[in-house]
């Protein structure tokens, strides 16, 4: 035995192998010592022809998965050796093998799944500068490709998905991506196949050979060469790790990343769209606001589509129509939520059911959740938006599955499937009859009990069975001497004796007899049932991501109808008006209706750049990610908290939002913000919206408020970039800015003062805050008086009258001269600092303003020179915009 174990596990050097033997899954060896630590279970020894003992642990097989569980969610892959004969039938030893190998990718058990979210596996190819990505999730079928080519939009990508597993060729390693930060960052287990995995032909003929196809092109995966590379990877390993047909994943759905808003890494964390930055909770975020859907499927759609919000004008609308038509037909809405409350993970159960590891159970409740589409689609029928038309032709009442379910199995199924008691009377004769010899034969043995109780005059004889020694009498010791000579003794205890007869022996065959072919026969027809829902896969598939469609709509529908959300316009012309906007999450955190409702807005020309100020606390960042959630809300078709919204599509947005500090990857905090300002300028367009707040409070007061202000000029320069921004700022000297750059204007949130205290009003009001109230804040923190009386002090000596004034004198001149040079492409943007002189020294107008003979001139004179030289001035600012 231990040489066949040492065989199979030959195979599996990287896996934890779960060898059977009788009722335990025993482990050893290496894997002994490494699984009894991970699952806290007591290590042994077995003699294993070597002079030391094999170091040895186990767990019981009808436990199997909390244990699978255990381990995948450590990171480990565990493959699984089955007995594959039974130990009574096999010659020599029993023939093992491995029929599957469980990986946090691969993991199909219910308990180690997060309903409300897929798990995918990774499959990332890095081939001559692109990254070809495929995401599958094995439990619903989903399957995913695109391609990207920078490291960048890799990892949003990763981002986007959050995978348990990634699988990759060696060359992603090469890549430049850290492999390690990959590991930490994203708690997925990452390891680089075998090049095997990777070979273009075997990769598209697995492809070709699971989709049914003779060409790729079939699959729409033609423009994706190393899409179909790393697609066809995860299929192959799927397969050498599942040994199974895999008919649940019926299709393949290329995207490209162009066709949702992009959304990177930082902003999603910044927005806190389904989890919060700090306790990774979904309490507190976007999603949590959003999600009232009842069913499994639509919890995962719904946090697809917050996670790549549309950038189609038509597609928002018709998502937008649904959600109106069902708030307008309420009642129905809530009735569809009624019958949609009930229905299980179709998914997932399909899943189960095309891999041969549904029970009875789980057919009932797939039965259970059947018998509400009817329902549901009958509501739908009185609909007309189109999208909600579609998912009702989509959705296919099942009928048959359910009239095949229901007259099949029983009602209150076991779990397993071997022991028989769960298929129905009437259903099969052959059932039936052997059922009837069962119980027959049970008041056959009560009748022969009482014959041979009259017979032999023993009051307590009595008919017994257990599975090691079938049926017999037992007799206690008191009347063993009344045993008729027929009888034949079984086995001596020390109270009683067992016997059996010849009668006994005739009906004991009989009903085991019936027993064991009942229980097969049942083994068979429930897998028939099983395998004949297995093969209406595509029907039970597109009906239930209808399913999850329609809950989605009700969803959305239900909370802007609770919330008093209002449908935005959408236009295409870059504008953003919203009248008394909230903030979806930090309004519904808060208790009785405190939330100071603020407007908002933002265009491509005069209205490009908003410069907030105002103290800490004032509301800041509460503003800016309200306009990026409420825009976001809008693009994924859902209704705004506003009292009127009017959204212009951006293409992406960015955030730059506080400090996120990035200690894991050894990064300081400037460092970081650095970055990611960095990445904006570098990725935006002129449809994206930005939202810095802060930028530049990592580094010394100068060189931050430099860096900001240029950051400014950069962004509101529509040759340069032209994004509508939200940009709060501490830097009051910022506000100089507007009036000399077209586009800024300047904001801030009312604060009030009272005494030496501030009352914040959360309101945000045109023009720029005059004081930081630092100190303020300060005190309200509760920073003892001693140390606020000291500061005040201080803060006396250091007035900022100086920067200020020399700020406004840099901005004067900024606002005659164009600060960055020309630059045709933001990526080639040389990012050198300018420093002012240089520009000034050799422009012609500020040349003549040098050389007027100031003396000489009249008044008159002065004027008119001053007026032709701001006329040129102006046209060539005209000219630059
Ligand atoms: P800042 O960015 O200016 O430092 P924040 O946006 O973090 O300020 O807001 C500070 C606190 O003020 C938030 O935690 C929130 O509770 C509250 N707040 C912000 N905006 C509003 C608002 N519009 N209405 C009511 N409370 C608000």
């Amino acid at each position: 035995m231990m040489q066949q174990y040492m065989e199979t596990k030959k195979e599996y050097p990287d896996c934890i192998l779960f060898y059977r033997l009788g009722d335990f899954y025993e482990m050893f060896f290496e894997d002994a010592l490494t699984a009894s630590k991970a699952l806290d279970i007591t290590l042994t020894g077995r003699d294993c022809g070597l002079e030391e003992r094999a170091p040895m642990c186990g767990v019981p097989y009808h436990a199997v998965d909390s244990y699978l569980y255990k381990l995948v969610q450590q990171g480990y892959k565990v493959a699984i050796a089955e007995q594959m004969e039974e130990p009574g039938q096999a010659k020599g030893l029993v023939k093992r093998e491995v029929i599957r190998v469980v990986t946090p990718g691969t993991i199909t058990s219910s308990q180690a799944l997060d309903e409300t979210k897929n798990n995918y596996l990774m499959g990332i190819v890095y081939l001559d500068g692109v990254y070809g990505i495929a995401a599958s999730d094995i439990s619903t079928g989903d399957f995913v490709v695109t391609e990207v080519d920078s490291d960048r939009e890799l990892f949003d990508e990763i981002n986007k998905f959050s995978p348990s597993e990634i699988i990759c060729n060696h060359a992603f390693y090469m890549s430049g991506v850290d492999a390690e930060e990959l590991k930490n960052r994203y708690h997925a287990v990452v390891s680089a196949l075998d090049p095997r995995f990777f070979g273009d032909e075997s990769c598209r003929k697995a492809l070709r050979e699971h989709f049914h196809v003779g060409a790729l092109s079939g699959l729409g995966l033609e423009d994706y060469g190393t899409g179909i590379i790393a697609a066809g990877a995860v299929m192959q390993y799927i397969y050498e790790t599942q040994k199974s047909t895999l008919e649940h994943i019926t299709t393949i759905t290329p995207y490209s990343t162009g066709q949702y808003m992009v959304i990177d890494t930082s902003t999603r964390r910044n927005l806190e769209l389904v989890e919060t930055m700090r306790e990774k909770q979904k309490r507190g975020t976007l999603l949590w606001v959003l999600d009232k859907t009842k069913t499994a499927m639509g919890a995962r759609l719904l946090r697809t589509y917050i996670e790549q919000p549309l950038i189609y004008k038509e597609e928002i609308i018709r998502r937008q129509a649904a959600v109106e038509e069902l708030n307008m037909n309420y009642i129905s809405r809530e009735e569809i939520c009624e019958y949609l409350n009930p229905i299980y993970d179709l998914e997932r159960l399909m899943g189960r059911i095309s891999y041969k590891t549904a029970n009875p159970r789980d057919l009932i409740a797939f039965k259970n959740s059947l018998e509400m589409l009817p329902h549901i689609k009958g509501i739908l029928g009185e609909f007309s938006s189109a999208l909600l038309k579609e998912l009702e032709a989509e959705m296919d009442p099942l009928e048959d599955m359910c009239r095949l379910i229901d007259e099949a199995i029983l009602e209150e199924p076991p779990i397993t499937i071997r022991e028989g008691g769960m298929i129905k009377d009437g259903y099969n004769e052959e059932a039936d009859r052997l059922r009837h010899a069962k119980t027959e034969g049970k008041t056959w043995l009560g009748e022969l009990e009482s014959r041979e109780r009259e017979k032999t005059g023993i009051k307590t004889l009595k008919v017994k069975f257990n599975k090691v020694f079938g049926y017999y009498f037992e007799v206690t010791n008191s009347f063993k001497n009344q045993v008729p000579a027929y009888f034949i003794r079984k086995q001596t205890l020390t109270n009683a004796e067992r016997y059996t007869t010849d009668e006994l022996k005739d009906l004991e065959d009989i009903i085991m007899g019936a027993e064991d072919r009942l229980v097969s026969l049942e083994y068979e027809l429930f897998c028939q049932v099983r395998d004949s829902i297995a093969s209406q896969v595509l029907r039970i598939q597109r009906t239930a991501k209808a399913v999850a469609g329609v809950d989605v709509f009700c969803s959305l529908s239900g909370v802007a109808t609770r919330r008093n959300y209002v449908k935005p316009q959408i236009n295409e012309k870059g504008v953003i008006q919203i009248k008394n906007g909230r903030h979806p999450v930090v309004e519904q955190m808060m208790r009785d209706d405190l939330f100071v409702a603020n407007d908002t807005f933002l265009d491509n020309g005069k209205n490009r750049l908003s410069v907030i100020t105002g103290p800490n606390m004032a509301g800041k960042s509460t503003y800016m990610r309200q306009v990026a959630l409420i825009v976001l809300m809008a693009q994924l078709g859902s209704f705004v908290p506003a009292q009127e919204a009017d959204i212009g599509i951006c293409d992406r947005i960015f955030t730059r939002v506080g400090a996120s500090d990035d200690l894991a990857s050894g990064q300081s905090t400037f460092m970081v913000e650095m970055t990611e300002v960095a990445n904006i300028l570098r990725n935006a367009t002129k449809n994206s919206l930005l939202v810095l707040d802060e930028i530049g409070r990592g580094t010394s007061t100068f060189d931050g408020l430099s860096i900001a202000w240029s950051v400014i000029e950069y962004i509101s320069s529509p040759r340069l970039l032209g994004a509508k921004t939200l940009f709060a700022t501490h830097y009051h000297e910022l506000t100089e800015l507007e009036g000399s750059i077209a586009g800024v204007k300047n904001y801030c949130i009312a604060v009030k003062e009272q005494g030496d205290d501030i009352v914040f009003l959360r309101k945000i009001v045109r023009g720029g805050a005059d004081k930081s109230y630092g100190i303020q804040v300060a005190k309200l923190a509760g920073v003892p008086d001693t140390v606020i009386a000291r500061a005040k002090e201080i803060a006396q000596e250091l007035s900022n009258a100086d920067i200020t004034a020399r700020a406004r004198e840099i901005a004067e001149i900024s606002s005659s001269v164009t600060p960055h040079k020309a630059v045709p492409k933001p990526d080639e943007v040389d990012m050198q600092q300018l420093t002012f002189f240089d520009t000034v020294k050799d422009d012609d107008i500020i040349r003549e303003l040098d050389e007027l003979e100031l003396s000489t001139m009249t008044p008159l004179d002065a004027m008119n020179t001053l007026y032709r030289l701001q006329t040129r001035l102006k046209n060539r600012w005209k000219e630059n915009q």
